[in-house]
């Protein structure tokens, strides 16, 4: 049997989790309730994979997983893209087709796309089709995954990154001044990082 005191304490660390969700600045805008339920959970699977990210370099420091992303850059500083991510101060749209009228949005050879300074993210037919929070656990290689795409559109959006390389392998090759202001550098750890410490 449990306490009445531990459930008051688990009533409390979830009002506090709920106020953490209700915080969050980017709001989904799509009127397809299947869609809508879609994006939402996977916004939520993104900002927890930044979260974890965050909370591993706070724990491991410059370990060679970080390296490999990072190379020479501060933690700290790195830490800090990662919260203003999960921070998320928008306000901001996370958009499902169709588009507002007007906006001019080009999905040719795009999984998403985020536009600044508004933050407002776009989300192409392309991104229904990667792989779901799972296959982090489940693929023998790194997945890449609808919540991996949506923490490479959050850095745009929170964090002033940009898109030197798209892909993880060409990441790693890049100047540690590019590193650290590259989208997708901040998926692909993002993931490696979940896949070594939650599957
Ligand atoms: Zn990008």
């Amino acid at each position: 049997m449990i306490p009445a005191k531990a459930l008051i304490i688990l009533a409390v660390s979830y009002s506090a989790a709920a106020a953490a969700l209700d915080k969050r600045a980017h709001v989904v805008s799509c009127a397809d309730p299947t869609n809508n339920e879609l994006i939402t959970q996977e916004f939520g699977n993104a900002m927890n994979m930044a979260s974890i990210a965050s909370q591993y370099i706070a724990q491991n420091g410059a370990d060679p997983l970080f390296v490999s992303y990072f190379m020479t850059n501060d933690p700290v500083a790195v830490k800090t893209k990662y919260d203003q991510i999960v921070s998320d101060v928008g306000p901001a749209d996370i958009y499902c087709q169709p588009f507002p009228a007007g906006r001019n949005v080009n999905c040719s050879g795009l999984n998403a796309l985020t536009r600044t300074p508004s933050g407002n993210i776009y989300l192409c037919p392309s991104w229904y089709n990667l792989a779901d929070q799972s296959a982090l656990c489940t693929q023998s290689g790194l997945a890449s995954t609808r919540s991996g795409t949506i923490v490479h559109e959050m850095s745009h959006a929170e964090a002033g990154t940009h898109d030197h390389n798209g892909s993880c392998s060409g990441s790693k090759t890049l100047s540690p001044a590019d590193a650290l202001e590259n989208a997708t550098t901040y998926s692909c750890f993002a993931r490696e990082v979940y896949k070594k410490t939650q599957c």
